[in-house]
């Protein structure tokens, strides 16, 4: 039996080391997504799936911005 997560995400801004970003969180679990692997989905450039696999999600900012830091500003 497989277990189908289904993200309820919710609007938030993440603030760390003077560094804004908003993006959104997932109710259930807390996990936060990266907004730039998010838009990516969005434009179906890549699927949910791709997403998933490569765990764009973190349970907290400093995570999120240390990824975020691999997009390359
Ligand atoms: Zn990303």
């Amino acid at each position: 039996m497989a277990i189908v997560w289904k993200p309820v995400w919710e609007e938030i801004t993440i603030e760390y080391e003077g560094i804004k970003v908003r993006t959104v969180m997932d109710k259930e679990t807390g996990l936060i997504a990266c907004p730039i692997c998010m838009t990516q989905v969005l434009k179906k450039k890549r699927s949910m799936k791709e997403l998933e696999d490569e765990t764009m999600f973190f349970f907290d900012g400093q995570s999120l911005i240390h990824h975020l830091a691999t997009h390359g500003t």
